[in-house]
């Protein structure tokens, strides 16, 4: 420990952020004597980019294995199984599943234990957590464990408000932790494919129509339940502004939300979330470019390897230091501004 706070103390000298670090330093050596894990992130910048101190990232990173999995539905099965039999020589190796936390009594899943959830957030041997319950619990589940300094992974939505989300990635830097939110819509060969359709074309105006069964209760407001088509949205066309938005609900299970954005350029484009007993689970397309039209998602070359693999593997490497700052940056900018679109159309369908 003495070693490690040394190094740490070598580390802030680099003169672009002494003045900063200096504050980051005091708090960090102060967090190194009460945990036996050791880190040094920069608490002002949430990153070290610049100087050394992304060396002491990686230090800690070795020394982290342990993770649990919260919720043991279709995702945290699948987290389990991830984890037991991770991409040989992938960063998720660094993963070893030490147990999971269920509202039900299952005794043990895939030969993995089940622990209370106090457990899961005290123990020392379990350094991340992934949070795979219905989307209403996400942030509470998300604060315990951030508050208890462990890294998170969480299915999306985060939360079912951007100010709670703002809140807790705060958290997540002040703790010097990795907040990941998983979104292997963009990860699938469809969303590859139709990305690289869509690039260098001239949007006039568009729309994106899911339907799919209903819902079970806790996954909240569709345009929550629903942000991995927002997101694909945004990922496609930049960031939108909603102009109107309506729901039509309440019968049968029945759901319909139409949101209505605008593209910074001014393009309108149509956002159709549509659930109810038998419809197909299914996404149409209609993207109307000043020099052709897209009606289909275009054949992708299939994806390359498990989706929850790949965002595990992203989610190791970011508790590796392995993400550049830029990146890590961007995803945060696109993750919180496809929430705030989606409070947005809530609030808008509500009033
Ligand atoms: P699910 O209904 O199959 O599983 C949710 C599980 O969480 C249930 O077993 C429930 O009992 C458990 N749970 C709820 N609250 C809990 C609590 N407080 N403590 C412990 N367990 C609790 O749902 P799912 O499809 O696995 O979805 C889970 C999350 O994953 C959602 O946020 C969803 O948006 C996201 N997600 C799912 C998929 C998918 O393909 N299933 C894809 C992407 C994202």
């Amino acid at each position: 420990m003495f070693i490690e706070c040394f190094i740490f103390t070598i580390c802030i000298l680099s003169p672009e952020y002494e003045a900063h670090l200096r504050v980051a330093a005091a708090r960090r050596v102060k967090q190194c004597q009460s945990e036996n894990s050791f880190s040094c992130f920069c608490l002002c910048c949430g990153s070290c980019r610049g100087c050394s101190i992304d060396l002491c990232v990686r230090r800690k990173a070795v020394s982290m294995s342990g993770a649990v999995v919260v919720g043991l539905g279709i995702a945290g099965g699948v987290r389990i199984r991830d984890m037991l039999a991770p991409l040989a020589g992938s960063p998720a190796e660094k993963l070893q599943v030490r147990g999971f936390v269920s509202r039900r009594s299952v005794g043990t899943h895939q030969g993995v234990s089940q622990i209370s959830m106090e457990e899961a957030v005290s123990r020392e041997d379990i350094q991340a957590a992934f949070i795979c319950t219905e989307n209403v619990s996400h942030e509470d589940n998300i604060r315990a464990f951030l508050q208890a300094g462990k890294h998170v992974c969480v299915e999306y939505p985060m939360t079912m408000s951007y100010k709670t989300a703002v809140e807790l990635w705060d958290l997540a830097q002040d703790k010097g932790v990795v907040l990941h939110e998983e979104h292997i819509e963009l990860l699938t060969g469809d969303f590859k494919a139709l990305k690289k359709e869509v690039e260098g074309k001239s949007l006039q105006e568009g729309s994106l129509h899911f339907t799919g069964g209903p819902l079970k209760p806790g996954f909240g407001f569709p345009s929550f339940s629903g942000i991995s088509r927002l997101t694909w949205l945004v990922e496609l066309f930049g960031e939108l502004v909603v102009t109107a938005a309506a729901l039509e609900d309440a019968v049968s299970n029945y759901s319909k939300m139409t949101a209505k954005l605008l593209t910074r350029d001014n393009r309108p484009l149509t956002w159709i979330e549509e659930r109810g007993p038998g419809l197909p689970r299914g996404k149409k397309i209609n993207f109307q470019f000043a020099t052709c039209s897209l009606t289909q998602i275009p054949p992708s070359a299939g994806g390359t390897g498990g989706l929850f693999m790949q965002d595990m593997i992203h989610f190791s490497c970011k508790i590796l230091g392995q993400v550049g700052v830029e990146d890590l940056q961007r995803e945060k900018i696109r993750i919180l501004h496809c929430l705030e679109l989606a409070e947005k159309i809530q609030n808008i369908c509500q009033k």
